[in-house]
């Protein structure tokens, strides 16, 4: 058992120089890898149980997110994780409009190609976890406290609805929260997914949990470090940089 569990988080699996982009043969070299060498993928909800029961996490367990909803991740990952027999939860950001056909895709984000509802059925069907990511995807922190309501309770509901499933894992788009917008997901969620960077260790917050987006894994020996005990370290030195940077954000805003 081990006090560390890493949530991973992917955005969309293609070659593209975008910083939410992630080589497919990356993904798939880094999975058997792991796969390989006796790791296995736990729920992003086993992971909050241990962390609200105060359990260890299962030795060599990770979690697999996929923020946004992109038609890559049922084109390129899923059929990956199948061959390893690897879960993952997938975020998705559903629009507003509640009734939805099969072949309707999520509302674009950045100009890419979105999951339709027949994909997402389909991988709910094979075991892959749901959670909500609000309707169009805003900074939480700058809408009116109905509107940011909104956006977090109705994305959950129409998820629930389409699904027939509950819905207990959030992502705050941006990686963006405030305190109001963070009590109102402790009261409909189990857990909050957040971009810090970092492992979940005893000390963690069920509803700002720590993530290493994939961005600082994308290389073959990134990806393998994920084996060692530097792995920890590795991600321990990235958060100093991305902590000054987010204060400066912060400043500017
Ligand atoms: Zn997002």
């Amino acid at each position: 058992m081990t006090q560390r569990l890493p949530i991973l988080t992917f955005h969309t699996l293609d070659d593209l120089p975008s910083v939410t982009s992630f080589p497919p043969n990356l993904f798939r070299h880094g999975l058997r890898k792991l796969f390989k060498n006796g790791y296995r993928t736990i729920s992003l909800l086993e992971g909050a149980d241990c962390l609200r029961m105060k359990k260890s996490f299962p030795e060599k367990s990770f979690v697999i997110t996929f923020d946004d909803g992109y038609e890559t991740v049922y084109k390129a990952a899923f059929p990956i994780l199948q061959e390893y027999g690897m879960s993952a939860t997938i975020f998705i950001t559903v629009g507003e409009n509640g009734n939805h056909q099969d072949e309707e895709r999520l509302p674009s984000l950045e100009g890419r190609s979105m999951l339709n509802w027949r994909e997402i059925q389909e991988m709910k069907r094979l075991g892959i976890e749901f959670g909500a990511h609000t309707l169009t995807h805003p900074d939480l922190t700058r809408l009116p406290r109905d509107r940011m309501e909104m956006e977090i309770f109705e994305s959950k509901k129409i998820i629930e609805n389409t699904l027939c499933t509950p819905v207990s894992c959030f992502a705050y788009p941006y990686g963006r929260y405030n305190d109001s917008v963070r009590e109102f997901v402790r009261q409909h969620f189990v857990c909050g997914s957040s971009d810090r960077l970092g492992f979940i260790t005893p000390t963690s917050n069920l509803d700002t949990l720590e993530r290493v987006d994939a961005y600082y894994l994308r290389t073959d020996s990134l990806f393998h470090l994920m084996l060692t005990r530097w792995f920890f370290w590795y991600i321990w030195a990235c958060r100093i940089p991305r902590g000054i940077r987010r204060t400066a954000e912060n400043i500017l805003r």
